[in-house]
């Protein structure tokens, strides 16, 4: 039993036929990295593992259980979206142990899982500021906090770094992959980015018009591509 099962999941807005039958079976630890152009559907498909967009088919089976109509809330799944999205007049404090005041945890233990969530990203030292007073990457961090604090089960990532400029991308991207080793977290990380996807992914999954194309190791997508599409997107020899 997988640890999340993407079974012949379908999406439809109106007559769009947006995700025609993904199938991709995620196990502990891995860091499933989703690309494919620009509204091949990879945003659509994170938003429904969150429970921010319904399914129309199909289900999701997180430890074998079907969660399609679990509320957002109760699934134990941070995301981190392009858009930061903190709330300007709070803290960075205050921004990271948002979540964790809503579940009424006690304010010391927020206290100590504030501190240290800011310890493994290096912000010790920005606690204090507001997200105006922050660099992009500074924000970038903050966000990353808000998901790591609540020590969830399952991390979704959606084009976390796109924001950024290339020399801290690079630099993000290197402490992301350190992060996922040292906690051996399960990721789902999307990107339109081949090479974030070659250096981060335990495994590929290239998408194109709501279907899947294939399903592999980078090595595997890279040098065995199964079809002309995959090798273009990834920039494969011929
Ligand atoms: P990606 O993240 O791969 O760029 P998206 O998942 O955002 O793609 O979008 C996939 C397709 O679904 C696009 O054609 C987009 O226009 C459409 N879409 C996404 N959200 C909605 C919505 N709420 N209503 C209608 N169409 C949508
Ligand atoms: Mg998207």
């Amino acid at each position: 039993m997988s640890f999340l099962h993407i079974n012949n999941v379908h999406k439809r807005f109106g007559e769009t036929h947006v995700l025609k039958g993904i199938d991709i079976a995620i196990e502990q630890g891995d860091f499933l990295v989703l690309v494919g152009p620009s509204g091949c559907g990879k945003s659509t498909l994170l938003n429904m593992i969150a429970g921010l967009d319904s399914i129309s088919e199909g289900e999701l089976l997180l430890d074998g259980r079907c969660i399609n109509d679990v509320h957002p809330s109760r699934r134990d799944i941070a995301m981190v979206f392009q858009s930061y999205a903190l709330y300007p007049s709070m803290t960075v404090a205050g921004n990271i142990g948002f979540g964790l005041e809503m579940r009424k945890v006690p304010r010391k233990q927020r206290r100590e899982a504030i501190d240290r969530v800011a310890k493994l990203l290096q912000i010790e030292n920005l606690l204090d500021r507001k997200p105006g007073q922050l660099s992009g990457g500074q924000r970038q961090r903050v966000a990353m906090g808000r998901a790591l604090v609540r020590d969830p089960q399952l991390f979704l990532f959606d084009e976390p770094l796109s924001n950024l400029d290339a020399k801290l991308r690079v630099d993000m991207r290197t402490e992301i992959k350190q992060l996922h080793q040292r906690l051996g977290t399960t990721i789902v990380y999307v990107t339109h980015d081949q090479i974030e996807a070659m250096t981060l992914a335990s495994r590929i999954a290239v998408m194109r018009g709501g279907e899947l194309q294939q399903l592999g190791t980078p090595q595997a997508v890279y040098d065995d591509p199964n079809n002309l599409f995959v090798a273009g997107f990834m920039g494969s020899p011929s």
